[in-house]
């Protein structure tokens, strides 16, 4: 039947086959085998009693893995890029003030965010191979005393961690919210959401929560809510953490249909979720703390340099690691590809030109898989060091 209307025809599609690397970049990184198997479950109607138990169980993961008792926790229907969408448009309305302290690409792309919602986006920066100092934040927070605060925890283009310990009071002082990225960070880098006064962060599946990516939970505190609920402004329909909040069961038994949230994401990220409590927080936190150390002795002793000079502003997740000179990071990260099989990423942003980024993390933290890749850049130096000879 209305076969001469076709015009396009078949195309031909074919299995593509590949060996699966060992994903040693900033994300995606390697799947928990049990997430594996979780994204094959049934699929469930966004309406039923069984899916409405699921997204209880992800709740009470999420308030455990951003140590919270708030009520506002759970994940937007999206990559991790949804999160920095739905936190700024949820708080700061058009025309209110967002401060975004600036150190890598995530802060960037929260001024590109914040500035397409027609909010006053204000950008202050310091050097990308540094972390904030809580004096240098106050200075601006006085000055502008913003609706809120962005600031990057991890920032997986540099490889460096912010100290946040004094920063939610210190935005509470000047009547501003604090709103913290914590993609390539969370379980991994110890994290107490109540205990430092975080108002609002979201997150990814994709990294240390050993997870597919497609899914960022969010959270909000009480300060946060109630920002919500006295607002004027609508933000898009999709990230509307109003509508979110009932399809999630946040207040009680509402469970609204908002949209169809897909289920083998929601099944993957219950099982990363299972997968950290039955290891707990503080031995995952250690085992990233441990398999990082002997990542970075090997490299030293191979003869790898470091971009991030102190070592206190280095990300336990992602280590950024500068070649000797006349080497081409391009061709570095294509030979451990094709002779080793593991994928890692040149620099981004800053760091672009000027360092690999090699992320060593979730169900990947290992001493063996520290050895392996360590092992394997020192080869790989030595191949492009011969074969440039
Ligand atoms: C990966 C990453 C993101 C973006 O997450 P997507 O899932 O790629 O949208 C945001 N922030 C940081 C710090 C990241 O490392």
């Amino acid at each position: 039947m209305f076969a001469s209307h076709m015009i396009v025809p078949v195309p031909k599609i074919e299995d593509r086959v590949f060996k699966k690397p060992l994903l040693c970049g900033p994300g995606p990184c390697d799947l928990w085998p049990s997430v594996a198997e979780a994204v094959t479950r049934p699929v469930l109607s966004p309406i039923c009693d069984e899916f409405f138990n699921v997204l209880a169980d992800i709740r009470a993961g999420l308030k455990y893995l951003f140590q919270t008792e708030s009520n506002l926790v759970l994940a937007v229907s999206a990559s991790g890029n949804a999160g920095i969408e739905t936190v700024i448009a949820n708080l700061v309305a058009p025309g209110e003030t967002l401060l975004i302290a600036t150190r890598g690409i995530w802060d960037e792309r929260a001024y590109d965010v914040a500035k397409r919602q027609g909010i006053n986006a204000v950008q202050f920066r310091i050097p990308f191979y540094t972390t904030f100092s809580l004096e240098q934040i106050e200075r601006e927070l006085k000055k502008l005393k913003p609706t809120a605060l962005f600031i990057t925890h991890g920032d997986s283009s540099t490889g460096t961690v912010q100290n946040l310990v004094g920063l939610g009071d210190l935005c509470h002082k000047y009547g501003t919210l604090l709103i913290i990225d914590t993609v390539v960070s969370i379980a991994a880098e110890p994290f107490f959401m109540d205990e430092w006064g975080v108002d609002a962060l979201y997150t990814s599946t994709q990294k240390a929560l050993g997870g597919p990516a497609g899914i960022s939970p969010v959270a909000f505190s009480k300060r946060a809510e109630e920002k919500i609920k006295n607002r004027k402004h609508d933000p898009p329909f999709y990230f509307d953490i109003k509508f979110l909040a009932q399809q999630w069961n946040c207040y009680g038994n509402t469970r609204l249909y908002h949209h169809t949230m897909s289920p083998p994401l929601i099944w993957a990220l219950r099982c990363c979720l299972m997968e950290v409590c039955k290891i707990t927080l503080p031995k995952f936190w250690e085992r990233h703390v441990q398999t990082t150390a002997q990542f970075h002795k090997r490299l030293q002793e191979y003869g790898f340099k470091f971009l991030i000079p102190k070592p206190e502003d280095r990300l336990v997740t992602v280590t950024t690691v500068v070649l000797p000179s006349g080497y081409d990071y391009m061709e570095f990260v294509k030979y451990l590809r094709a002779k080793h099989n593991i994928l890692i990423f040149g620099g981004l942003g800053p760091t672009a030109g000027k360092a690999l980024r090699v992320g060593i993390m979730g169900v990947n933290s290992s001493i063996e898989i520290a050895d392996t890749v360590a092992h394997a850049m020192a080869d790989t130096l030595r191949a492009l060091t011969k074969s440039s000879l």
